[in-house]
């Protein structure tokens, strides 16, 4: 039997947000990020989008394209309270939601369409989030993930489209490889050189060649053209954390080296967490003395993914811990009340440069293995590795006495619609 799977999207959200705490912001050309010439669109509005500016752009292409845009900064509070509403209206109604990103939903609602129709179902919860909410969103409804994905995408905005098991070849084939979950820029360019343009094309190439072709996502990508996708709707679990610790076999009163390892951690961790699309608002690290005295400290911090950010404040953080000459057993570090995040590194500090080399990082770590690439000093802490747990845990389990927050909340969303 076919399953239903519905994926929910608000459209231009950060945008929408923003329109709903000021009026004024209504019907204008509207772009949310960078301050900064050296930033990226985060998100604009339909009205900016008329002149050709997308999420992820550079500001000051964006800015020659339309001049007459109002530019703000974004406020992720905002945008992390009107995801929440949301993700209740929608939790409350579906069997099974899983949570992709801050303004993205997918739902698993196999079986409900023996007492009502699986369409009906789904234009009832968007109407009620709608009204409830004051956000538009838009819905897709297929039998799995991709197709779901690309019929919302195709409807935006204030879509609702269906797209049944028969109709997914003739939707999908006319429509350019770029519109495929999971084509990049980089992707789009290896398939348009040797004249793959329409998924049609592209479904019709073995899938051994793509897999020559572009390795293990060729393989997905080519059943995926073929709309394919048996990646199931993965329940919704709210704040998780993500932690890495160290037990030493010889106790170490050694700064440099706890230094040392602690770069090597938090890089690990870091690229976990864009591996897995995850930005951390909270950066906490803990010793153990030898005596099993335990000491940690936490800073809340900008939503991010960035090594350098969160090295300097992993470091600061063990300064501010480690006060008694004692030696330590244990080193640990964990990040905490992470949220989706797609193609960012920081909420609010990307830059073309940044991005384009994190991204060549996380390629080359993910084709050949974490430790193909590293910064400079993280390097040294694996020639001395020792115990190494590392988990994702529910944060309620960490409990920490202080709290301290660095930044303002600020922020924008940033990845290209299409
Ligand atoms: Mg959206």
């Amino acid at each position: 039997m076919d399953k239903a799977v519905v994926h929910l999207d608000l459209d231009t959200f950060f945008v929408s947000c923003q329109r709903l705490v000021d009026s004024s912001l209504i019907g204008i050309p509207l772009i949310i990020g960078g301050s900064s010439n050296r930033g990226v669109v985060s998100c604009a509005s339909m009205e900016a989008r008329k002149f050709g500016v997308r999420s992820g752009m550079p500001q000051y292409l964006a800015n020659k394209l339309c001049p007459q845009a109002k530019v703000i900064r974004g406020d992720f509070e905002l945008y992390t309270k009107c995801s929440d509403l949301v993700t209740d209206i929608i939790q409350e109604s579906s069997p099974l939601m899983e949570k992709s990103s801050i303004d993205e939903f997918y739902l698993d609602i196999t079986g409900l369409d023996k007492y009502f129709g699986c369409y009906k179902w789904s234009t009832e919860l968007r109407q009620r989030i709608i009204k409830e909410s004051g956000l538009p969103i838009s819905f897709g409804l297929s039998v799995n993930k991709t197709v779901s994905k690309m019929a919302t995408n195709e409807g935006k905005p204030l879509g609702a489209l269906k797209i049944e098991a028969p109709e997914i070849h003739s939707f999908m084939n006319p429509l350019s490889v770029k519109r495929l979950p999971g084509i990049g820029n980089s992707t789009f360019q290896t398939l348009s050189r040797i004249g793959i343009r329409k998924i049609g094309t592209l479904a019709e190439v073995p899938m051994e060649v793509m897999g020559k072709l572009l390795g293990k996502s060729g393989m997905t990508i080519s059943q995926r053209a073929k709309g394919i996708d048996h990646t199931p709707v993965k329940p919704y679990s709210k704040r998780k954390s993500l932690s890495k610790e160290r037990t030493f076999q010889q106790d170490t009163i050694d700064k440099g080296y706890l230094r040392t390892l602690l770069t090597g951690m938090v890089e690990d961790l870091c690229f976990k967490l864009r591996s897995d699309n995850w930005l951390t608002s909270n950066i906490s690290v803990k010793i153990k003395y030898t005596n099993f005295d335990t000491e940690s400290k936490q800073y809340s911090i900008n939503y991010t993914s960035c090594d350098f950010t969160l090295m300097r404040l992993a470091f600061e953080l063990l300064e501010s811990v480690y006060q008694r000459r004692m030696r330590i057993r244990l080193i640990g570090v964990s990040f905490n009340k992470l949220v989706k995040g797609r193609h960012q590194i920081d909420m609010f500090e990307d830059t073309e440069e940044k991005l384009a080399l994190y991204n060549t990082m996380d390629r080359i770590k993910t084709r050949f293995h974490k430790g193909a690439i590293q910064w400079g000093t993280g390097f040294m802490s694996k020639q001395k590795e020792e115990k190494d747990d590392s988990e994702i845990k529910p944060a309620q389990d960490i409990l920490f006495p202080s709290n301290r927050h660095l930044y303002e909340s600020v922020g924008g969303d940033q990845k290209y619609h299409r």
